[in-house]
């Protein structure tokens, strides 16, 4: 490729909205554009990244047997009842309906259209096991879109599905896949986790993610340096000796005022009569997985100030929740185990920001607590700018220095970004939807299925999040969008330059390198601020001087200063 015909947009500040590196280096070297919200093109530079991590995932699922097909971005709904999942997905699947008034959703993931394949065209034991995957489009209306490509709206994403005759065969798919993920992130060249991470209403520990291990991740994980023990925080905290958290927190108890803790003492502290102005409206919020199982519960209870009728209050959305639901105090009791009277007018677990469509939506320096000594927290602010959940690091059960659960040592906490999940679902779709296939003794049996994804445009994201330095990107080889940048300087002075330049160049394509050969006529200082700002692992620069000493300055993106090769060995030097 030569740069005059490419596109090449380089930018030298990053958009405001910009918050982490990989976002403010992808804009800047122009590999993506914001077109709204969570949604971006794939700008030429960038979509050569994509392609590359879409040929390492290709290949590795060839090589480990799965068989590629393409299921549809828009998919009907009524696969989707038949599931459950249309009315029990929440606000994050993205519904649309057609001219005829028929529904449809955009798809966050394809479990029931690869199941109605199966129960279609899987019909005896003898085409087992099957793993079909896609390389699709996805779309989930994140509550909160950011970090560019890291947590977008629509993205892409490599989707598979195994479908088995029994568990013990389901789990060898499942180890087959976590295997083929290893390779594929090993080939990334990043630094990984895979990590145990909860399996909803299963249960079992066959549930991985695979985390790239960086500050800026969204994910907690927790890892015993002397062993392979690794959990995402969700799963260390259900795994922990004293349980999930439980409510109210004993970390609220740090901040808790002694003596004003009763309903009446919270409303004495507030200066409100209990009876007629303290109303309190409870929501329980449930934290499913990707496959609507919930896999936490948290209870929210708000003190509503002023005569309000509890049924004209609705909450539009409440931010740091994805899905929620209204329920009484004595439900919440009940389901927490607490004695009745337990929980007070107002309590809070973390400190959530929230909207609502009167003005109770700025609420300040509240007291927050249960109705029990020495449980509620003060100086809570609703509306405001809170820390974000995970914040709160003191609210876990889990924290670094805990013994770690296997005896080998202690817990160490650090963050990563989830690139992948491979999950054994048993015979949750199959049930539902009634996919079987015929035994060895002509019996109808379900499906034993597993799923298993990686995120195509995250993955990049991650790996500059590793890989970056003050003056930009540092692409890991296998993902680079070239892997060689030849700069000729005074390309349109020096014909002996421009006679190098060109035969390099012809050579490395010859050689089947990944080779752009950059014949913008820029000065040098330009053209190498763009190369390190785009992250090319490998720079040659051939100028007049050098080539009449017979040789060229090589410099991969890594090194403080050029060496000086001999033309004849540059090719050696980006194996
Ligand atoms: P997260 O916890 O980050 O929301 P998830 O657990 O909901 O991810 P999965 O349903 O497991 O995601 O999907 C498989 C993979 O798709 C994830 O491991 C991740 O790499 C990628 N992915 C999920 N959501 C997004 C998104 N909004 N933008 C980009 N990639 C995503
Ligand atoms: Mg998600
Ligand atoms: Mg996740
Ligand atoms: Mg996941």
């Amino acid at each position: 490729m030569k740069a005059s015909q490419f596109f090449i947009s380089t930018l030298k500040e990053a958009p405001a909205d910009a918050e982490v590196v990989s976002h403010k280096l992808m804009m800047r070297a122009g590999l993506i554009k914001k077109l709204g919200a969570g949604i971006y093109n794939y700008m030429p530079m960038g979509l050569r990244v994509i392609r590359k991590v879409e040929a390492i995932v290709r290949e590795e699922m060839n090589r480990a047997g799965a068989v590629e097909c393409t299921m549809p971005v828009i998919q009907p709904a009524e696969l989707w009842q038949e599931t459950g999942r249309f009315e029990k997905m929440g606000p994050e699947l993205l519904r649309i309906s057609d001219r005829h008034g028929r529904d449809f959703v955009v798809q966050p993931t394809s479990e029931e259209v690869v199941t109605d394949i199966a129960r279609q065209e899987l019909r005896s034991y003898k085409q087992l096991p099957k793993n079909f995957y896609q390389i699709q489009t996805k779309f989930r209306d994140e509550r909160r879109p950011r970090f560019g490509l890291m947590r977008g709206r629509e993205f892409i994403m490599k989707d598979a599905y195994s479908f088995d005759r029994d568990q013990a065969a389901a789990k060898a798919s499942y180890q087959v896949m976590a295997q083929a993920y290893r390779r594929i992130f090993d080939r990334f060249g990043l630094t990984y986790r895979a990590v145990a991470a909860d399996s909803g209403a299963i249960g079992g520990d066959l549930s991985e993610e695979f985390q790239v291990i960086a500050a800026t991740g969204e994910d907690a994980i927790v890892y015993c340096p002397g062993s392979d023990y690794a959990a995402n925080m969700e799963k260390a905290e259900a795994l922990a000796p004293q349980g999930p958290r439980p409510f109210p927190s004993q970390a609220m108890a740090k901040t808790a005022t002694p003596g004003k803790s009763t309903c009446a003492d919270v409303a004495e502290l507030l200066g409100l009569p209990l009876s007629r102005t303290v109303k309190s409206l409870v929501l329980a919020t449930d934290t499913t997985n990707e496959h609507g199982e919930i896999v936490k519960t948290q209870v929210w209870l708000l003190l509503l100030r002023g005569d309000h009728d509890m049924n004209e209050i609705k909450v539009n959305k409440v931010a740091g929740l994805e899905n929620f639901r209204f329920a009484t105090v004595a439900e919440i009791e009940d389901y927490f185990g607490c004695k009745p009277g337990y929980l007070g007018p107002i309590g809070l677990q973390k400190p959530v920001k929230i909207v609502v469509d009167r003005e109770v939506a700025v609420m300040a320096d509240w007291v927050c607590g249960a109705n029990e000594a020495d449980f509620h927290i003060t100086g809570v602010n609703w509306g405001r700018d809170l820390p974000e959940p995970d914040a709160v690091a003191d609210l876990r059960n889990v924290v670094a220095g805990d013994p770690s659960p296997d005896g080998k040592g202690v817990l160490a906490i650090e963050r990563g970004i989830e690139v992948g999940h491979v999950f054994y679902l048993g015979t949750k779709y199959s049930r539902a939807m009634n996919a079987t296939f015929l035994d060895e003794n002509g019996k109808p049996q379900p499906f034993e299925m597993g799923c298993y994804g990686i995120g195509i445009t995250r993955l990049p994201a991650a790996a500059i999040e590793q890989n970056h330095d003050e003056r930009g990107i540092i692409w890991p080889d296998a993902i680079a969008p070239f892997t060689v940048v030849i700069c000729p300087i005074g390309m349109d002075r020096s014909e002996e330059v421009k006679q190098a330049a060109e035969k390099l160049y012809a050579e490395m394509l010859a050689q089947g390198v990944d080779v752009l050969l950059d014949d913008r006529g820029e000065r040098p200082g330009a053209m190498f601020a763009d190369w390190e700002l785009i992250g090319v692992p490998h720079r040659v620069t051939i100028g007049d001087k050098s080539l009449k000493e017979g040789v060229v300055e090589y410099q991969h993106r890594r090194d403080a200063a050029a060496t000086k090769v001999a033309v004849s060995d540059v090719a050696a030097h980006v194996k």
